[in-house]
């Protein structure tokens, strides 16, 4: 009998360790492991709004050791750095190595810099709460308050949005934004109504739009797009787009472009390893599913039900049935726009539906209200 080992601390990682901890009865003398290389679990929907100052970054983080010590589970904090799955053993970059009879990888996604080796060192990206705060600070104390963002997909419009409301309430006249986007519009598989609600935001903010454009070149205070366009001066953010941590993309399993493990109908990549959230590629209708905390939740139930259910002897296992709920965009002047079910959302009341969806997932009443507080401030800011 072998630990039952789980890779990431994030939403899909910490609900697998929460339906083990309810079912503790049923492991026998298996632990269950949490690994990650942070110490915290930081709440990703709401760094934009961190970046912006309108959320304070101890409301989105959460103590994983206090946390999980609550739950009976342990929890390593190392990086994982390779896994053999024949051998059944996850290695960490302390040196040491864990054996394991069921893994789950929740190991999430972090930003992709497409191999462009000048991005990364001239860059600020947003892939932590360490991050959002680093960002906040690198805006406030820039005195040219000019900033281009490559991207325009959710969070480059979202970071947008909540960079030019934070230098509006700080009453700079003079000020800024850019989002640069390759497609030939922002937020791609939206649909059209809801692309032209957010141009129109954008443009309420004063943000400005280079569609049909890439990056062509970075220096340290030089951004050249496609068009030969130049921006001198300016800070530079890249939210272009996200892949698997390293580690994830050099096993030799079948993965998508984005180095997503592919996985089965029961969330399996291999007997007794299984994936959940934006680690794992699962195909619906022939499409991958998109990076979403709703399917990280249901997928890391799905995987630690299926091990409970091999644990217990029973026969077959559950097969994972995506529910979409649909998805908003945020904006910083409390305007979201986008889809619930079958139903359009916008203005202030799908913004005011984003920040509860926040609230309601937060870990920790700590946090809960902190987030809570903090939206209300921002109706009489
Ligand atoms: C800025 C931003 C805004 C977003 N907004 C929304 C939104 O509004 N709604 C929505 O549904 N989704 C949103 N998302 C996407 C959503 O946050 C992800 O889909 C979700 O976090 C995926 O959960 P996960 O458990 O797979 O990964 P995560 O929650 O990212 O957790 C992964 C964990 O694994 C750890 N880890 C990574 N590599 C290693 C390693 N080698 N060793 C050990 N530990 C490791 C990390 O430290 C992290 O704690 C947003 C994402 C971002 C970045």
């Amino acid at each position: 009998m072998g630990d039952i080992v789980i890779i990431g601390g994030g939403f899909a990682g910490l609900e697998a360790a929460r339906v083990f901890s309810r079912k503790r009865s049923k492991l026998g003398s298996r632990r269950v492991i949490v690994v990650d290389a942070k110490p915290t679990f930081d709440f990703l929907p709401v760094l934009p709004d961190v970046c912006g100052s309108f959320v304070s970054k101890e409301h989105v983080i959460l103590d994983l050791r206090e946390y999980l010590e609550a739950l009976k589970v342990n929890f390593e904090n190392d990086e994982v750095i390779n896994i053999d799955a024949d051998a059944r053993e996850v290695f960490l970059k302390g040196g040491r190595s864990l054996a394991f009879e069921f893994l789950i990888v929740c190991c999430g996604s972090v930003t992709n810099f497409y191999g462009a080796a000048e991005i990364e060192r001239h860059a600020l990206k947003l892939d932590t709460a360490d991050d959002a705060a680093a960002l906040l600070n690198t805006v406030a104390t820039y005195p040219q308050k000019k900033i281009v963002i490559a991207g325009g997909g959710y969070t480059g419009v979202e970071i947008a949005s909540s960079i030019a409301a934070f230098l509006r309430r700080k009453k700079v006249k003079k000020y800024s934004v850019n989002i640069v986007e390759k497609q030939d519009d922002i937020l791609g598989p939206l649909p059209q109504w809801a692309k032209d609600y957010c141009r129109i935001n954008l443009a309420a903010l004063r943000v400005n739009i280079y569609a049909d454009s890439s990056i062509k070149e970075v220096t340290e205070n030089r951004v050249k797009l496609s068009s030969g366009m130049e921006f001198d001066d300016y800070l530079f953010i890249w939210a272009a787009g996200v892949q698997t941590p390293k580690f994830l993309r050099d096993l030799k399993f079948e993965k998508d472009t984005q180095g997503r493990l592919v996985v089965d109908n029961y969330l399996r990549f291999s007997e007794g390893c299984f994936a959940a959230g934006d680690a794992a590629c699962f195909k619906s209708k022939g499409k991958a599913l998109r990076m979403a905390v709703q399917f990280s939740l249901a997928q890391a139930d799905v995987a630690a039900g299926n091990i409970l259910r091999i644990i217990a002897g029973k026969k077959g296992l559950i097969k994972y049935r995506p529910c979409d709920l649909g998805l908003l965009v945020p904006m910083a002047n409390r305007k979201a726009c986008g889809k619930i079910l079958f139903f359009r959302v916008w203005g202030i009341f799908g913004w005011a539906l984003h920040y509860i969806m926040c609230v309601y997932r937060s870990i920790g009443a700590k946090n809960k209200f902190g987030i809570l507080r903090d939206c209300l401030l921002r109706f009489f800011r």
